[in-house]
């Protein structure tokens, strides 16, 4: 899946031409908030509103055992039954696929269909058409305009070599937090750069101040955003958008409410709460998650400007991110400690396929990484609704280890 990494990929060598952003010498002067709080369909209490989540493989190879875990987690999630829930029966879920496309040098061609395939082999369906992020770039251009309109992003003209110069990786994961190099660029400076046509990327600037969310499995995470974070890139050099500004653009107007991927993303998501309450200060906001046609909006609804604010009188309530219910799953490691990666080709399912190993055998091996049965027995997903539960995880959240060589005998 695509969800496994959080990169400082602000800066690569290839060489195509930075793509230039709307133009916004116009807007700066009239300030773009909402006076009234925003309106979401994603607000109020979880267990009352339509559940609705996604897959959201990128297509750059073959799945393989650890996204069919992830993929597993998600569908259950949306799809398992809620007696707690007086909605539920009447009001399914509903789960997206979303092929996320965007970082182009990466995507190989067919993959998105060998993925679709292997998802109907291991019957986990999806609801509507797929979704791909490479067809909505007018989208994640309007966001990077109203972020910069609204003074949260800046040029980064700095190299990758410049950034590890400058910084020291946080402890443990290796994590670079940008040292804040051309925030402090003199405005000056910066449009003379921009004026010549310098290489940049777009980073966010974040506030010295806590978010926090709570999680399924981990628990109540809380992150400092300037410090465990650090502004973060939204827009390549290359003028590819980063996974981070993309994800909450899809996330937001495609309503999901019922997030499930890899801890290794707990900090993201930190990161992608406070983009999103952003997005909405600046009037965007959820769809309405009760349409299951499946036909995802192509722009965002946008507040005519007689609406436009006073920042002073906007409420406290718009403020508020709308409730988003957070799974991140342990992480799957090979017997050496590394992550499982896709050149397992011994855990590629086309591999596995051809091998003759059945859907069940590959459900059963993840639902018991998952901590749903005791044995890696072979089950179907839908014999797993019943009883899914996400306490077995939460008991038990250490990272799993994955031996290909003694997978499935
Ligand atoms: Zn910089």
């Amino acid at each position: 899946m695509a969800e496994c990494r959080i990169v400082d990929d602000g800066h690569r060598d290839d060489r195509s031409a930075h793509v230039a952003l709307p133009n916004t010498s116009a807007g700066s002067a009239g300030l773009s908030k909402p006076s009234a709080p925003v309106e979401s369909n994603l607000s109020g209490s979880s267990e009352s509103q339509r559940r609705v989540g996604r897959l959201a493989p990128s297509p750059t190879g073959r799945m393989h055992i650890g996204n069919v875990y992830a993929a597993l987690a998600a569908w259950l999630s949306v799809r398992a039954p809620r007696p707690s829930d007086p909605n539920d029966g009447h009001r399914p879920g509903v789960l997206r696929l979303r092929i996320e496309d965007i970082d182009t040098p990466r995507v190989r061609k067919d993959a998105d269909r060998w993925i679709m395939d292997d998802l109907h082999w291991l019957g986990l369906d999806w609801d509507g058409d797929p979704v791909y992020q490479s067809k909505r770039g007018d989208l994640y251009d309007q966001a990077l305009h109203d972020l910069r309109e609204a003074d949260l992003i800046y040029p980064c003209f700095c190299s990758r070599a410049e950034i590890r110069a400058a910084s020291a990786p946080q402890e443990g994961d290796g994590y670079v937090i940008y040292p804040g190099t051309c925030a402090r660029l003199d405005p000056a400076e910066r449009d003379r750069r921009l004026a010549e046509g310098r290489r940049h990327s777009w980073r966010v600037h974040l506030p010295a101040a806590e978010q926090r969310f709570d999680d399924t499995v981990f628990g109540e995470q809380h992150f400092d955003l300037a410090r465990q974070i650090g502004d973060t890139v939204l827009r390549r050099s290359d003028g590819l958008y980063a996974y981070q500004l993309a994800v909450v653009v899809d996330d937001l107007l495609m309503g999901v409410n019922d997030v499930v991927r890899g801890r290794d993303l707990l900090r993201s998501t930190a990161l992608q709460l406070w983009i999103r309450d952003q997005l909405s200060t600046a009037g965007w906001h959820a769809v309405d998650s009760d349409d299951n046609s499946g036909d995802i909006p192509t722009r965002p609804e946008t507040l005519p400007p007689e609406t436009l604010p006073n920042p002073e009188t906007t409420s406290e309530a718009s403020r508020i991110p709308a409730r988003i219910r957070f799974a991140h799953l342990p992480l799957v490691d090979d017997p050496s400690g590394k992550r499982l990666a896709k050149r397992d080709r011994a855990l590629d399912l086309g591999v596995l396929r051809e091998e003759g190993v059945t859907p069940e055998a590959v459900i059963g091996y993840c639902a018991w990484l998952l901590r749903l049965q005791e044995t890696p027995q072979p089950v179907s997903a839908r014999d797993l609704l019943t009883d899914f539960s996400w306490e077995p995880l939460r008991a038990d959240h250490e990272d799993r280890v994955c031996d290909p060589t003694v997978l499935f005998g």
